[in-house]
């Protein structure tokens, strides 16, 4: 079949659920049985989200094949159940360094090179290479209508379809509707100004999908089609709700699916099944029981309303591992400086701990606090990159004795290094190199049998030992040197520091166990997995397995961290 392009770009205002929404119109597709991917546009000059801050960006997403990008590819995968390129997310930083490289090397010919055409073509080019095999490539254009920086990009989307045809492209405006205070009455003006902005590009959209805090009524529908000439079939109403799953349940409702196949000539190839999704719904929204965990991480440095969103693929696995087990979890995020200050005693409500992932010196004192109060009290730890390099310094200080143990990080003249980095990222540091030269995306981590973290990921199913699927791995360093008989399973990384290698049977002979390790191809010994075998459930990974976890198939980490909590 041809392929169809589908954008879907934002009016009135940024923030109002455009990833979520193009999450669950790519899931939908694929219900009806077409291959589906989704391709996210940052307008920014950055080249990727490597580099951002957290309080400027929220989370980095980090792509199988180690793309730092975009938080909202990870909610096409969650929402999609299937992983993408990094090649998905296309940045205007990227779109001009191709066409400086290539003007560079003289592969323009000698023609002046221009903002049209060759802008537009090389963004309509990586799109099409990153949905290269997809039946349908959903493209989310970022930041809002009217801005300069998308200008570029909604006059490539304008270009495809005249490529193309307009049956094989549509158009999704995602828009505002403000019920200002004082008048309690759902305001369509913003609306009607995005879509006159679309026009002026001369995009006409199919569908207005109208965010707001409450359904859109008929009136309201039957404003938008006098004034903008949309029929009110194809005007959404996309109300809050407190459960993003129930997004593509309530699209459905509206029949937006057969709608938007509609608008691109194309039949159902098969029935949606969304009963399972639903149960998982359900089970969030209706918990049988509810169980309080604390997420200790730096509260005050980030601030509290971009600290959920720079954690939100933790909350989204703790919430998939609930939904699958029937328990609601209620996240409580304390600030490791408030231990450092005031102690333990806030921990002693909680039935389990986790320690994300993290970077600098910040908090850490609090950090390892909180990990040595789940340790000796037999409190549920999990822990997760930094969580797991913490938690090691932590054993070796008061375990092991050895007093200030630290990681070189916070600490780099420390005399007993237990995490520490490896040769090859102190080159990297030694010349200022920062983008996209951590340890990034996928890596094998083989599997120590007889241990927790070997059962729970036997028990989802996750491990391989097949050699023969091994040789379709392209990236070679990402499976390392795995021999006949491993068993193995993939998780993806971020992170420069790991355990240093001198430590580990000091470690062992104590009682903390290494349950899985990367062997690389330069021959290193990398640990992926920690655990103590005395304990309830004391395990961490320096990977980050929230990366890999979707409603329907919830991490095996976060799922037995969750069931022995709620014990
Ligand atoms: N700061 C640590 C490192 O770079 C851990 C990173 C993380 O938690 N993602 O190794």
């Amino acid at each position: 079949m041809k392929q169809k392009f589908i954008f879907v770009a934002g009016g009135v205002m940024s923030g109002v659920g455009k990833g979520i929404a193009t999450a669950s119109i790519g899931r939908i597709l694929k219900e009806y049985g077409y291959k589906t991917t989704a391709i996210k546009v940052d307008p920014y000059i950055n080249f990727d989200a490597g580099t951002l801050r957290p309080t400027e960006h929220g989370e980095v997403w980090v792509t199988e094949d180690g793309g730092e990008i975009d938080q909202d590819l990870g909610s096409y995968e969650r929402f999609l159940g299937q992983e993408l390129s990094r090649r998905n997310n296309i940045t205007t930083g990227q779109v001009y360094s191709a066409i400086i490289e290539r003007e560079r090397s003289g592969k323009y010919g000698g023609k002046t090179v221009q903002f049209i055409p060759h802008v537009p073509q090389e963004i309509i080019s990586r799109i099409k290479e990153a949905g290269n095999g997809y039946n349908i490539i959903l493209t989310e254009i970022g930041g809002t209508i009217g801005d300069y920086e998308n200008i570029p990009f909604l006059f490539a989307a304008k270009s495809l379809e005249r490529e193309l045809g307009k049956e094989n492209v549509v158009y999704v405006l995602i828009t505002y509707l403000p019920v200002p205070h004082h008048i309690s009455e759902m305001k369509t003006k913003p609306t009607q100004q995005a879509i006159k902005s679309l026009y002026q590009l001369g995009i006409f959209p199919d569908f207005i999908l109208c965010r707001a805090h409450q359904p859109l009524d008929n009136v309201r529908k039957k404003k938008i089609e006098t004034y903008a000439n949309i029929e009110t079939d194809y005007v959404i109403s996309a109300p809050d709700v407190d459960n993003v799953y129930e997004v593509p349940l309530n699209f459905e409702r509206e029949k937006l699916g057969k709608k938007i196949l509609g608008k691109l000539h194309l039949n159902p190839l098969k029935k949606p099944k969304w009963e399972e999704w639903k149960k998982l719904v359900k089970s969030i929204n209706h918990p049988k029981k509810e169980i309080d965990i604390a997420m200790i991480g730096k509260y005050i440095d980030i601030g509290a309303f971009t600290l959920k969103d720079s954690y939100i693929s933790v909350n989204e696995a703790l919430r998939h591992a609930g939904a699958m087990l029937n328990i609601g979890i209620n996240i409580h995020w304390i600030d490791a400086k408030e231990i450092e200050e005031n102690g333990t005693e806030i921990l002693k409500n909680f039935r389990g701990l986790v320690v994300p992932g993290g970077f600098g010196l910040s908090g850490v004192e609090g950090k390892i606090t909180a990990i040595k109060y789940a340790r000796e009290n037999n409190i549920p730890y999990l822990g997760l990159c930094f969580g797991m390099q913490l938690a090691v310094v932590e054993f070796a200080r008061n375990v092991l004795g050895f007093s200030n143990a630290h990681t070189t990080e916070v600490d780099p003249k420390n005399r007993n290094p237990v995490i520490d980095l490896m040769p090859s990222q102190r080159e990297v540091l030694k010349e200022s190199r920062y983008g996209a030269t951590m340890r990034l995306g996928a890596y094998s981590a083989i599997l120590r049998k007889n241990t927790l973290v070997y059962r729970l990921y036997k028990e989802s199913g996750r491990i391989s030992s097949d050699m023969k699927k091994t040789k379709d791995i392209k990236e070679k360093f990402r499976l390392g040197k795995v021999r006949k008989g491993d068993e193995f399973v993939f998780e993806r990384h971020r992170h420069r520091y790991e355990v240093n290698p001198k430590f580990i049977s000091k470690f062992e002979k104590k009682g903390l166990i290494f349950s899985g390790m990367h062997r690389s191809i330069a021959g290193e010994k990398l640990m992926e997995f920690i655990e103590i075998p005395a304990h309830r459930f004391f395990v961490a990974t320096q990977a980050h397995p929230e990366f890999k976890s979707s409603l329907c198939h919830p991490s095996p980490l976060f799922l037995g961290f969750v069931r022995e909590s709620a014990k």
